[in-house]
Parts: C-alpha cells; structure tokens; sequence
C-alpha cells in the first residue's frame, strides 16, 4: 500500500468568464497548469446577483467535456442541437463536447446564492471529433454515504472503496466506459475526522478544499492543503486525509492520464495547432457541432 503524498498546491485566483461571473480558478489559471486529463476547475460562489447574472450567453466548446456540479442555485443549459436541462442544487451536468456544441448556461434567479463548480476534463485525440453528448444527472441519482467518523460523500462519478463496501457514482458515458475513467467524489468531514480509499495507481489525483482545510498522506508525510486550493496528490493507491479543525469540504478528483499534447485556444482543446484553426473556421463557418 502506497499513500498518496499531496507535491504540489495550486492556489486559487479571483478571475471572471462568460459575460462577467466572479470564480475562482485554480487548475487553468496558468497556461500548463493541468492536472492530466483535468485542464480547468472553477469554483463559482456568492449571495451578489451581480457577480453571476450575466452568466454565460452562447459559445462554443471542441476537443473536452465539461462538468458542471452546482451546490446552489438555478442555472438553465440550452444548445444549438435544442437540447435544454435545468440545474438545481445537487445536480450535474456531464457533457461531452466533442466534435462541437454551442450553448448558454444562464441563472434561473435575481437574488440569493449561486455556488458550484466547472470543470474540464480532456477528451484523447480519438475521441475529440465524436458527435456531442450528455449525461444530466439529477441530484437525487447521486448516492450519498454515510462516513464512520462523520460527515458524507457523495459519489458523482467513479467508485466509493470504502474498506471493500463499492459505491458506484451513475456518470456512465451514456453507456459506454469513459476512457480516462473519471472518478469525482464530494467529499464532507466534521473537525478532525480522516478519510481513506483506494484510487488506482497510475491515475492522476487532486483535491480541491472548498470550505475549511485538511491535511493530506499519512503521518510524517502528512501536509496542509490550504483553503480553496488544488493540492496535486503524488502517485500511489491509497489517498488519506483528515479535515482541519473547522472540518472540511472537499472535490477529490482522479482519472487516467492521457499523455498527448495539449493545444488550447480559449474553449477548444485540441492536440496540434492546425485542430484548433480547424475549430475556429469550423466555428465561423457555422459547421462547428454538425454532423462530419
Ligand atoms: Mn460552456
């Protein structure tokens, strides 16, 4: 058994998108600074309606998936295919941009809290140009476990290995395994208590502490992962953590690493520079999201 030793910590910065919402990003907020296949995570949180009203009107996404995970709030999704979701606190949106979609993602409200996550997850060269898809996943579809020492998880993709006892998370690929074998799990612990499982060695792991702090590994190895950071854990298969005196609210991420080069300009992620003059003419030329 080999725990997972937290090697690097990616802070947090104030930044916007869309047409003016306040977040903070962490992974993405530097050119490079990824955790492969994990290319951007945003954290969006206020009670200001003016910090997230404008939301993000029509724009386009090729080569990833984006994950949305909100925690409050009422956001509405419509695409140029006509498809249209609603999300509500505890829901998730898995889209696989693929070959092409362009959409908004819009408050549903005037006042009271917007919170949630955004994140990128890459797509391997092979799969870039697929055909578009979804997963809308509502929050009552996503298992929540009880810990032993307090507090919860809640299983939104990959497995929950809780001393042999295996929670699914439903993301599925719409049927088919996701290649990087995503797992994303929400993690809640009170004041001190710890918490462990397996991940799969040679998968790229992160945390991401968005209320109160923890330390991650094990023993002399143990380190602080800060408040609203992204702490890059080393590999190995176990992960450990235990929550700070506050208690804490964590994202832990992991999946396969793709290993290709990554080349992005703006919301399209490709492999060579040519794919991406490829989407921006696609995109002009209104034959982003359709059919090859
Ligand atoms: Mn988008």
């Amino acid at each position: 058994m080999k725990i997972r030793t937290l090697v690097q910590v990616i802070e947090s910065h104030p930044t916007s998108d869309g047409a003016g919402v306040k977040l903070r990003r962490s992974l993405g907020s530097q050119r490079g600074v990824h955790v492969d296949p994990f290319l951007m995570l945003d954290e969006f949180y206020s009670d200001n309606p003016d910090d997230y009203i404008a939301g993000f009107p029509s724009h386009p996404h090729r080569g990833f998936e984006t994950v949305t995970y909100m925690l409050d709030g009422h956001m509405r999704h419509e695409d140029h295919l006509g498809n249209r979701g609603d999300l509500g606190p505890g829901d998730v949106q898995w889209m696989t941009a693929a070959r092409g979609i362009i959409h908004s993602e819009m408050p549903q409200q005037s006042e009271g809290r917007m919170r949630g996550f955004q994140l990128w997850l890459n797509l391997p060269s092979r799969e870039k140009m697929k055909p578009a898809a979804y997963q809308d996943i509502p929050a009552a579809q996503i298992p929540v476990v009880k810990l032993s020492q307090g507090g919860e998880v809640r299983v939104i993709a990959g497995a929950l290995d809780l001393g042999g006892a295996i929670t699914q998370g439903p993301v599925n690929g719409n049927g088919a395994r996701i290649t990087t074998d995503p797992s994303y799990l929400d993690v809640r612990l009170p004041a001190g208590a710890e918490f462990g499982m397996p991940i799969a060695a040679g998968h790229n792991a992160f945390v991401y502490t968005y209320e109160g702090s923890a330390t991650l590994g094990a023993g002399a190895e143990a380190k602080l992962l800060p408040h609203r950071a992204a702490g890059v854990l080393s590999d190995g298969d176990q992960v450990h953590a235990q929550a700070g005196p506050g208690g804490v609210r964590f994202l832990l991420l992991a999946a396969k690493p793709l290993r290709e080069p990554v080349v992005q300009y703006g919301p399209f992620v490709m492999n060579t520079r040519e794919e991406i003059e490829q989407a921006v003419a696609d995109y002009r030329d209104g034959r982003l999201g359709s059919a090859a």
